[in-house]
């Protein structure tokens, strides 16, 4: 055997063994513990004894929030169908190996378009949702609902004033408080309290949403809000802005979406109330954004800095 025959066959074995060794590992720890070997953001180290974590997947134009406390996991939306794929790679990144709830905030496709990759490839405790009187006849609807079925997942038709608890965190869902016509203002709004931090998440919801619970006089006061609707003109309306006192606001929405979100006009609302840009984040900026807490102090980790 020639000098250069004999490194080839060297670096082949030890490639075959090396791959055999990972599959081993794959094998006896599983998969996702081979994807911890290569980087895990959520056990990045961050300066607080955090508690609670809440993601907003990059998930382009759509919205896909996991939120983790206490070894437990809800996932609200699972964006559309084409990052299906990337919001079960970003849970296995996150050792996610099951959901305990899924919250689906409305049935829009850049809602529940990832939902099946999810369900394929997940256990799922509970779904919480709301089935409008006439019910969606899209595809990706009538999928999912049989899907669930299939697999004999707990659903939960929810409403406004309906509780859950996830680790530390308790949530409530505050809205909708009345039947809208469009699909958007009848989005579930959920918000999640750990100690002394809150987060609001809209779903799509618009103006009409944004009043009604202005006018219930609902506690609507959140650390963080997730902007609703991607930030269209027609959503963070300055009163319900200013009543939400938010520190922080995440945007989530696809660069060059053919829909303009986020409008200019709401983004200025949002400086307004704010104070700033500093502390309004956008998945189509910074790619994932977490927050941690730990009830009291919040520490977010973007994964691109605004240029
Ligand atoms: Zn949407």
């Amino acid at each position: 055997m020639n000098r250069t025959r004999k490194i080839v066959t060297t670096a082949v074995s030890l490639f075959i063994v090396l791959a055999l060794a990972l599959v081993g590992v794959a094998e006896h720890f599983g998969w996702v513990d081979v994807f911890f070997l290569f980087g895990n953001p959520a056990t990045r180290k961050v300066d607080i004894e955090s508690v609670g974590e809440v993601h907003f997947i990059n998930c382009g134009q759509g919205d896909s929030v996991l939120i983790v406390s206490g070894g437990e996991s809800v996932l609200i939306d699972a964006g559309p169908k084409k990052h299906g794929n990337d919001v079960v790679n970003y849970l296995r990144k996150n050792r996610i190996r099951k959901l305990d709830y899924i919250v689906f905030s409305h049935f829009d496709e850049d809602h529940i378009g990832g939902s099946l990759k999810i369900l394929e490839n997940f256990p799922v405790g509970n779904i919480f949702l709301k089935t409008p009187e006439e019910e969606p006849t899209t595809d990706i609807y009538i999928k999912m609902k049989t899907e669930i079925k299939n697999k004999k997942i707990e659903k939960t038709e929810t409403n406004a004033g309906d509780t859950f608890k996830c680790g530390e965190f308790d949530f409530e869902f505050i809205g909708p408080t009345k039947k809208f016509a469009d699909t958007n203002n009848n989005s579930l709004v959920v918000r999640a309290k750990i100690g002394e931090i809150s987060y609001l998440l809209t779903g799509d919801m618009e103006a009409d949403g944004e009043k009604s619970l202005l006018e219930g006089n609902v506690d609507i006061r959140a650390s963080v809000l997730k902007v609703g609707h991607h930030g269209s003109k027609d959503s963070s309306k300055a009163d319900f802005l200013q009543k939400v006192n938010a520190e922080y606001a995440v945007i989530s929405s696809e660069k060059g979406n053919s829909y303009g979100h986020p409008n200019n006009k709401t983004i200025r609302r949002l400086v307004d109330a704010l104070g700033s840009t500093d502390k309004i984040y956008r998945t189509d900026i910074n790619g994932n954004i977490v927050f941690y807490n730990d009830g009291k102090n919040i520490e977010v980790v973007l994964e691109k800095e605004r240029k």
